[in-house]
């Protein structure tokens, strides 16, 4: 795989969240969050349909500004999430970020 370049901020990208079809809370991890149930609902809504391993954007993404809907309340997978780390670099190939 080409590296790609590096780049200060996720401004514009959101490759990603666009491979991960649901938050990725551990079990409990949004309860101690508090995050509301509602907010959590797209999720069960998509693993009830049997979609939560497809190649989706996250049911939080907003595709309009390439950001979460919910920053404040992200897992912490996403905030362990590292800019420029090959999994990083990973999702901006798959995804065919031009970044
Ligand atoms: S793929 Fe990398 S640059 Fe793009 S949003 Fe995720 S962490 Fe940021
Ligand atoms: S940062 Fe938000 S939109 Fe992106 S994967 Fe995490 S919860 Fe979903």
């Amino acid at each position: 795989m080409n590296k790609l370049p590096i780049i200060e901020n996720c401004d514009s990208c959101g490759a990603c969240c666009q491979l991960t079809p649901v938050p990725p809370f551990q079990p409990g991890e949004d309860i101690m969050k508090d995050v509301p149930d509602e907010l959590m609902q797209p999720s069960r809504d998509r693993v009830a349909a049997d979609q939560h391993f497809d190649r989706l954007a996250c049911v939080w993404y907003d595709p309009e500004l390439a950001q979460c809907r919910h920053y404040d309340l992200r897992p912490d997978a996403c905030r362990k999430f590292e800019i420029n780390s090959d999994l990083c670099h990973g999702a901006r190939w798959d995804v065919g970020v031009d970044l």
